[in-house]
């Protein structure tokens, strides 16, 4: 196979980018813009050893899941990458990446998975789920303001004020801030020379409170006619607080280190079950709080929480799975490697009124096994919820060697999930529960709990 090939292939997968693989002559072909079940024609645009990239040319025979999508810049934009897909498919495909690499990488077997694995917890309205969204700001070719998301794998700004993932209110604040600048001659910052003033709009909302909080990102310390926007801002349904954040570096990051409150409060509050949360424009926060509730549901029941035992939260964040615990167990010590999301975590426990709660700053492998050898500590459970690389090995040795009843692993990534639940099988623990959770439908992650229990010496 070799570059300009045309080929004709069937879709039968989707890459973690979000591209359809098909396979020609012995080799995997990926391609963008397609649907799994599609029948295509493509051209073949790269080669590597065993597999290519192609650029779709036809579709011969659409998929039966083919949907129109709703976003009328579904194709070009990279935030999503199945609004071509009915959502029941996309369910279907979560759920049946969640079992194929527990089978290929865990080694679980099929037999075991169908007793054990329930189905995946999908949305009822898969749209308008994002209780945040960071507009890049920007200018086109003919030097107007734009602002929208990236383009897949770019840097270049597809314009768009109304994502369907975001909440309705987007739309009008960031129409407001735009017609501000034009209005005021305010530059959108260009990052090819690092000049210009205005990078990002971040907008963040409490889905049960209402709060909408807005941050304007600046190349600068201050925007001209400040006041004027921050009266119009504050005069909107729902906003409690605007707030600058100040990043003059010439880098991709999105938000610098000084944020400044321009009117009303720092955070926005919102609740998951019955635990409140203060968050501030920093803080790292589950986008999709719907599925938050569900998803930190099942790792509660699976926890089977009688009361008194000595819970570990690993990679606890601000303290959102570990305050969901706390309200059921005796003691709940959650550790994290970001200094800024631990203070988060003691003030949201004592927002709660929790005093059964601890929290260390410091990373899971280090802080685990440091406290288990020199401290003794003990835990009848351990909730981990480690980034998308899963976790090292000092962290699965210590939880051995600590011998908690249950072990509950919450994963954003179920291939590294599958590696280490067969370690963990490997020594001595027992896969009991599996069930995966759509945290963000239209793309291709998805977010799965497993129970561990410790097999009967
Ligand atoms: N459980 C939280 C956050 C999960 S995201 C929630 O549901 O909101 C994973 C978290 O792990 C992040 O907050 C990240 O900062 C943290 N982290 C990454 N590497 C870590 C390490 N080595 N040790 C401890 N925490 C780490």
């Amino acid at each position: 196979m070799k570059k300009d090939d045309i080929i004709q292939m069937k879709i039968e997968d989707f890459s973690t980018e979000g591209l359809g693989i098909g396979h020609a002559e012995g080799m995997a072909v990926f391609v963008k813009d397609t649907v799994i079940g599609d029948e295509i024609r493509a051209k073949i645009i790269k080669t590597k050893k065993t597999y290519a990239y192609g650029r779709l040319m036809e579709v011969l025979q659409a998929s039966p899941d083919r949907v129109e999508p709703v976003c009328p810049v579904a194709r070009q934009c990279g935030g999503c990458q199945l609004q071509a897909m009915d959502y029941q498919a996309q369910l279907r495909f979560k759920q049946n990446k969640v079992r194929s690499n527990l089978m290929r990488i865990g080694g679980f077997g099929e037999e075991l998975l169908d007793r054990i694995m329930g189905p995946v917890i999908g949305m009822e309205e898969p749209f308008h789920y994002r209780n945040k969204a960071q507009f890049p700001i920007g200018t086109d070719r003919e030097g107007r303001l734009v602002a929208g998301f990236y383009a897949g794998r770019t840097h270049s700004i597809i314009d768009n004020h109304d994502c369907a993932l975001g909440i309705k209110e987007n739309r009008q604040i960031l129409e407001m801030i735009l017609e501000h600048m034009r209005s005021h001659g305010i530059s959108a910052y260009d990052e090819a020379s690092g000049k210009g003033l205005v990078r990002h709009v971040m907008i963040r909302s409490g889905f049960r409170t209402g709060q909408i909080m807005v941050c304007l990102i600046l190349n600068g310390r201050k925007l001209p006619a400040q006041e004027e926007l921050v009266r119009k801002l504050s005069g909107l349904p729902g906003v409690v607080g605007i707030t600058l954040n100040i990043n003059q570096d010439k880098t991709n990051v999105i938000l610098g280190r000084e944020t400044r409150l321009l009117w009303g409060q720092e955070y926005i509050e919102d609740y998951i079950g019955d635990v409140k949360y203060q968050i501030s424009p920093l803080s790292f926060y589950q986008v999709n709080p719907v599925q938050t509730e569900k998803l930190y549901g099942t790792a509660l029941e699976y926890a089977a929480l009688q009361g008194n035992e000595t819970v570990w939260d690993l990679y606890c964040g601000i303290g959102t799975i570990s305050l969901f615990l706390a309200q059921k167990a005796g003691k709940v010590y959650g550790v994290e490697i970001v200094p800024e999301a631990i203070d988060d975590a003691r003030r949201n426990a004592s927002l709660n009124h929790f005093e059964n709660t601890e929290f260390y700053v410091g990373k899971a492998e280090e802080v685990l096994p440091e406290k288990y050898e020199k401290e003794g500590i003990t835990a009848d459970v351990i909730v981990i919820d480690p980034p998308r690389k899963g976790c090292e090995e000092a962290v699965l040795d210590t939880m051995v060697r600590m011998a908690p009843d249950r072990i509950v692993y919450v994963s954003c990534d179920s291939a590294t999930l599958a590696r280490d639940l067969k370690y963990l099988c490997g020594h001595g623990y027992e896969l009991k529960r599996v069930r995966a959770t759509d945290m963000f439908p239209m793309s291709v992650h998805v977010e799965t709990v497993a129970l561990l229990t410790r097999k009967s010496q």
